[in-house]
């Protein structure tokens, strides 16, 4: 695997960078208003008293803004489970009454209306996995990863992955080194070893050079982000041109 090679591994942030959210069909409200749905109805189905739907909906809502507003401000990972949790008090109910792991469940996260892969993720994915790199993939999702995966499976991304965490299983974010650190180790990696690519530099790009790592940023046409105070090793506009990036590095 690559033992002669300079690059081992590369890793990739998943949302805009592996798939593409520009065609995103509604708001986030209405995304995930449908699951809040689910869990709405099931504590119903349990007996407890709730609140209407769209008064729940927006409790939860405000809760996973407080969560991620809270440890944005250190970098720990902002939890589905903990924000669930402060809903369910903000509805009078003790979550040591719930099974957080069957709440979880119960909503049912799957892939967006309009979100897909960018055309080429899979042709780059295949002929990386061809040239023997090992393909990590951390995310700032407040989910487990299990609740992400299966977006990965219905996008056909989950067979390239050698590792994958979120930030909500890690309770640290990028750019905090132990989420990368947390990667490296289960790649048995350095470093040095590897190239990060995501499209927001103040979290994957500012995050691998926090541990020495290059970091590459994905700048596709819906997105006009700037640098935000990183200056990435590489910017590119698609993933089709990491692969000459890949060659020259070696
Ligand atoms: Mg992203």
């Amino acid at each position: 695997m690559r033992e002669n090679k300079r690059i081992k591994s590369v890793i990739f942030d998943l949302d805009d960078t592996l798939i593409d959210w520009s065609g995103l069909q509604g708001t986030y409200m209405e995304l995930f208003a449908p699951s809040y749905g689910n869990i709405h109805r099931h504590l119903r189905e349990k007996g407890f008293d709730m609140p209407s739907f769209d008064a729940f909906v927006r409790i939860a809502y405000d809760s996973v803004v407080a969560e991620w507003t809270e440890k944005k401000k250190t970098h720990a990972g902002a939890n589905f489970g903990d924000a669930l949790q402060a809903a369910l008090r903000a509805c009078d109910i003790d979550p040591a009454d719930v099974d957080l792991q069957e709440l979880m469940r119960v909503y049912d996260n799957g892939p967006a209306p309009g979100v897909e892969p960018y055309p080429d993720t899979h042709d780059v994915l295949t002929q990386l996995k061809e040239s023997g790199y090992k393909i990590g993939l951390i995310t700032n999702a407040f989910q487990p990863m299990w609740m992400r995966d299966p977006e990965l499976e219905a996008y056909d991304l989950l067979k390239y992955l050698d590792a994958r965490i979120t930030s909500g299983d890690t309770r640290f974010m990028k750019p905090h080194p132990a989420i990368y650190w947390r990667m490296l180790g289960l790649l048995d990696l350095m470093p040095e070893d590897c190239v990060f690519v995501g499209d927001r530099p103040g979290h994957d790009v500012q995050g691998a050079h926090n541990v020495g790592m290059i970091g590459i940023m994905i700048d596709p046409p819906h997105l006009d982000r700037g640098f935000e105070g990183t200056n990435p090793d590489y910017v590119i506009n698609s993933l089709s041109e990491l692969l000459p990036i890949l060659n020259e590095l070696d």
